[in-house]
């Protein structure tokens, strides 16, 4: 069989401690997972069961990567974000299985054209433009479980040129990465090397050209991206 022109690379991510590579088939993420985020979007996070969207896999950016400022925004946000790296897939997933189908966990920024998704969200259309661009997923290196065990609590912190931006714990996560897997097992097979984004604590704010945006999650080390000119 021969391809009418050369297919792209495999889209992967860094492991740590380690030569090869993680590759990355999907990437899901969870909107509204922190209550007091829930709030500052407009929303009541009492009422919203979690709601997911996607990203292409080839929108992954390693930490320390620069990222241009992309196109058609004027309000480019950053999100904080712990990342479950699925190794075994699976349907209808139960809660307590949930955990033996995690590969590892990754620091992650779910980097967001607010305008435009907020836009999309007033005017009921898709989420697509505000969320899956080029270079939208900042993924740092993936910890086994072997390394990392299964962090549920926590501080997940960012930071913008040395200035706290968002600074929570992951025991405030509304839904549980076993409940997400579940949850989300029930619509779509996981697969192995789908990713899944966890949601972002309050605190979201603007990125501008020339800034260092840092990422921390306790016990999984940080990620940094730095804000270039537009292309
Ligand atoms: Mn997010």
């Amino acid at each position: 069989m021969e391809y009418v022109f050369q297919p792209p690379a495999q889209p992967s991510v860094a492991v740590s401690g380690s030569d090869s590579r993680f590759p990355v088939r999907r990437i899901f993420c969870v909107g509204r997972n922190y209550a007091a985020h829930a709030r500052e979007m407009g929303k009541n996070p009492d009422r919203d069961p979690p709601f997911f969207f996607t990203k292409p896999a080839d929108a992954v950016v390693e930490s320390g990567v620069s990222i241009p400022y992309p196109p058609e925004t004027g309000n480019f946000h950053y999100e904080a974000e712990l990342v479950v790296a699925i190794g075994t897939g699976g349907r209808n997933v139960s809660e307590d299985a949930a955990l033996s189908h995690i590969w590892g966990y990754a620091v992650g920024n779910d980097l967001t054209r607010r305008d435009l998704q907020l836009k999309a969200r007033e005017q009921g259309r898709p989420w697509d433009w505000g969320k899956a661009f080029d270079r939208s997923a900042v993924i740092g290196p993936v910890l086994p479980v072997s390394q990392s065990g299964h962090p549920d609590q926590g501080s997940i912190r960012l930071s913008v040129n040395g200035e706290v931006k968002q600074d929570a714990d992951l025991n405030e996560l509304i839904w549980s990465v076993p409940e997400i897997i579940s949850i989300l097992s029930h619509s779509i097979e996981l697969q192995p090397g789908d990713l899944i984004m966890t949601g972002t604590p309050a605190g979201v704010g603007p990125l501008e050209v020339g800034d260092l945006c840092v990422v921390a999650i306790e016990g999984l080390g940080e990620i940094e991206t730095k804000i270039g000119p537009s292309l």
